[in-house]
């Protein structure tokens, strides 16, 4: 009777971890059918160069629409996929749709563009991810110099050496690479210049209030300066005004991501993004 009630008080008073562990265990018991049932979808929001008023590229970003727990955001459902090993499938998958849409985008004749995908540090640290690119380019005749591969400014400091050397390797197979989340990864400078980056990518955390807050300015101008010095692009993320952009233009960004051009769309809608060009996006339109 009494071993009865306490595992009744268990149940009503579940603490916090075990609530998180709960939740882990049931988002990977759903993610591993995810693929094969059909739930996962890629979406892709436009980059577009300030100077050129063009679009030049799109980022894949990855949605799961569960049946059971409806739509998980990426933040929440990655980490699981990395914990559980998921993330080597998925990552893959990811991977060929993208460089499958970006063929076919060609194909139709539309305005180029490089197709940015972002790599999980699992993804990363695993020795057999060039020759898995290397071939699914082959495979889906994807020219690699159209494929660009995020990664993480954290996961390129944790490991610089190891970062390095993948960097190298893929840059020498032709994709260019970009560090993501710029700003707040805590990257040395020694290391920077040593990584085989095309693009830096300023983290949204400081482009939010850049209209407004002087430090987030200077840190955007640090930024910007230094990837020209270095011979790296910069692209700023999060953009959502017009005050943000024209900012960002008069300060040298070469190029802007965010709500303001676009969410991230289906291939269909971004199809139509291609078709209209980047005109609309600025107060001018050509
Ligand atoms: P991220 O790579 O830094 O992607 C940018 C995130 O900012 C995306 O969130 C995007 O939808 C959002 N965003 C874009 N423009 C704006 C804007 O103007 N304002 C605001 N507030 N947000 C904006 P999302 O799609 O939820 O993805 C979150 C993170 O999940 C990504 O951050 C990336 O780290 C990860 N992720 C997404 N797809 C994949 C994937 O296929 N593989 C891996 N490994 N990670 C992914
Ligand atoms: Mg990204
Ligand atoms: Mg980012
Ligand atoms: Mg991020």
């Amino acid at each position: 009777q009494a071993k009865r009630t306490g595992r009744q008080g268990i149940c009503f008073f579940t603490s916090a971890v075990q609530q998180r562990a709960a939740r882990h265990l049931q988002l990977v018991n759903a993610l591993r059918y995810a693929i094969e049932r059909k739930q996962l979808h890629v979406v892709y929001q436009p980059q577009v160069a300030l100077r050129e008023r063009a679009i030049i590229g799109a980022e894949a970003l990855l949605r799961w629409e569960s049946p059971e727990l409806g739509n998980v955001s990426p933040a929440e459902f990655i980490p699981a996929a990395e914990e559980s090993g998921l993330i080597q499938s998925i990552g893959a998958w990811v991977l060929r749709e993208a460089v499958r849409q970006a063929v076919r985008w060609r194909a139709e004749g539309l305005p180029p563009v490089t197709m940015a995908v972002n790599l999980s540090a699992v993804q990363f640290r695993n020795t057999d991810l060039p020759k898995l690119i290397t071939r699914i380019l082959q495979e889906e005749g994807l020219p690699a110099e159209y494929l660009e591969l995020e990664l993480t400014e954290a996961v390129a400091a944790n490991d610089p050496q190891g970062a390095i050397a993948m960097m190298n390797n893929l840059h020498e197979r032709g994709v260019r690479m970009s560090i993501d989340d710029f700003g707040t990864g805590y990257s040395s400078l020694s290391h920077l210049k040593k990584f085989m980056a095309y693009k830096l990518k300023i983290d949204q955390s400081f482009v939010r209030d850049i209209t407004t807050d002087a430090e987030d300015r200077a840190i955007v101008n640090a930024i910007i300066q230094m990837a020209r010095s270095l011979g790296m692009r910069t692209i700023a993320e999060g953009v959502e005004t017009i005050e943000q952009l024209s900012y960002l233009h008069e300060h040298h960004c070469d190029e802007i991501q965010g709500y303001y051009f676009s969410r991230p769309v289906a291939a269909t809608a971004f199809r139509q993004l291609l078709l209209d060009g980047a005109a609309r996006a600025f107060n001018n339109p050509a």
